[in-house]
């Protein structure tokens, strides 16, 4: 069997990703979104069992010591992080895997994993992200300013990336990133099982 395929993906806040990635998981059955360990508290309409597993500092520290991250990071005073073991039951089981991680994040794990296909979610424009992050309503001007920072600092990083999908257009931005995640899957040295199947027969 051939092993699952590693996903990296980041966007800042105003990228538009989770709501491309939500479309993207519907048309790509064999992918599993990996799960984060984080400390920060659950917000309104957050679920216990959703993409996140919320848990105590000391919890998360103990993780840490016991070497059970793929990654981690601390955003604005909370940590998330990334469990190995749902990851690498995934790969093992032959499911690829997409990884949601933050540019420091993607980091680490490309330097454990180099062979891990990484995508970078990019709004249009400076003054698309603006608008994006200004239309949301609910953060003063300040915060707006703080977040358009973060965010820009974010996509400074974005060469580190393998691919680059601009979300201008959904449906593009969506059909751009199921492109990359099959033409990983197509690449010969993910598909050795298969002609081993064949030649060793
Ligand atoms: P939020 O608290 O808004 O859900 O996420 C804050 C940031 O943490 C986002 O940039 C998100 O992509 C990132 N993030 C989510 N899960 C993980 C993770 O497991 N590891 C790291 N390093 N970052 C994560």
């Amino acid at each position: 069997m051939n092993k699952g395929m590693i996903f990296i993906i980041s966007g800042p806040s105003g990228s538009g990703k989770d709501t491309v990635l939500a479309e993207v998981f519907k048309l790509c059955p064999n992918l599993n979104f990996s799960i984060s360990v984080i400390t920060r508290p659950m917000r309104t309409g957050e679920t216990p069992d959703g993409k996140y597993r919320f848990i105590t500092r000391e919890q998360f520290e103990k993780m840490i010591e016991n070497g059970e991250l793929l990654e981690h990071n601390e955003f604005v005073g909370n940590y998330y992080g990334t469990p190995k073991k749902y990851v690498e039951d995934c790969v093992n089981a032959g499911k690829d895997v997409m990884i949601e991680v933050d540019v420091n994040g993607a980091k680490q794990i490309r330097e454990k994993i180099p062979e891990a296909v990484s995508i970078f979610v990019c709004p249009p424009s400076f003054e698309v992200l603006k608008n994006r992050l200004t239309a949301r309503g609910t953060d003063g001007a300040a915060t707006v300013e703080k977040r358009l920072a973060a965010s820009i600092s974010e996509i400074a990083r974005a060469t580190e990336y393998d691919y680059l999908v601009i979300n201008d257009d959904l449906s593009e931005a969506v059909e751009n990133t199921v492109a990359i995640i099959k033409s990983a899957r197509l690449k010969t040295k993910m598909n050795t099982g298969i002609i081993d199947g064949i030649v060793n027969k």
